[in-house]
């Protein structure tokens, strides 16, 4: 089995796992399917019942990671169009329109029904597809991903798509800082693959981009960071 990173894995301590001699991220011995993100399975928690149903979070995302999120952006100003990979609910997208001054918005979700949630909650503009197989035809000043980028089969080949679609794009994953099996995200149906510090600034290295922002995240698990486009 191979990291995202192209080098070699090893058995570790998580029999779920194997793990890049290089870089050390996890990688899941398991693969997810696209129906995995159903809306009524995924978001509406009957495939997760530990998980705060999409309707719930659409409010208590307001309390933390989006104003969070939108703090930020204050490393990178002046920005006026977004596109969010794995939008969810909306909630961020209508946040930047409502109190960042946002005029273009886009949002990408992988089934009809969370789109459909977003355009009906937020009336925010989605996209449904498969990320990063969908075309747009569009260049934005800043391309996200929260809690996503763990969940792609080819995460390096997501983070060039996005980069290509931006000027700047941000990030945030869970990271990995030597918690054994206590990390709360070794979750190894859906992320597919758990990197930490070193392998997350690989991962925007080898994607073309210069760290401009490094911080954790809304939760101590997290990682957040923000690239800007390397030029030439
Ligand atoms: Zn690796």
């Amino acid at each position: 089995m191979k990291c995202w990173c192209s080098c070699e894995t090893m058995d570790c301590f998580h029999p779920e796992y194997s793990q890049c001699v290089s870089c050390g991220t996890f990688v899941s011995k398991k693969s997810t399917e696209p129906g995995y993100y159903d809306f009524d399975y995924y978001w509406q928690k009957r495939g997760r019942p530990d998980y705060i149903p999409i309707d719930q979070r659409a409010k208590d995302d307001f309390d933390n990671r989006i104003p969070f999120w939108g703090g930020q952006l204050k490393a990178i100003p002046g920005c006026t169009s977004i596109l969010e990979i794995g939008s969810c609910h909306g909630g961020f997208l209508y946040y930047c329109c409502k109190d960042l001054g946002f005029i273009r918005l886009v949002g990408i979700e992988i089934s009809e029904g969370t789109c459909d949630f977003a355009r009906k909650t937020f009336g925010v503009e989605m996209i449904c597809g498969e990320f990063p197989n969908v075309e747009i035809n569009e260049k934005f000043d800043l391309v996200c991903g929260f809690d996503v980028l763990e969940h792609f089969p080819k995460p390096l080949d997501a983070m060039r798509k996005m980069k290509s679609l931006g000027e700047y794009v941000m990030v945030q994953t869970p990271c990995y800082r030597g918690e054994e099996m206590a990390f709360p995200h070794f979750k190894s149906d859906e992320h597919l693959f758990v990197f930490n510090k070193k392998s997350i600034k690989l991962m925007f290295s080898m994607a073309g981009l210069t760290i401009i922002s490094l911080v954790r995240g809304a939760f101590p698990w997290d990682i957040t960071m923000v690239g800007e486009v390397l030029v030439g």
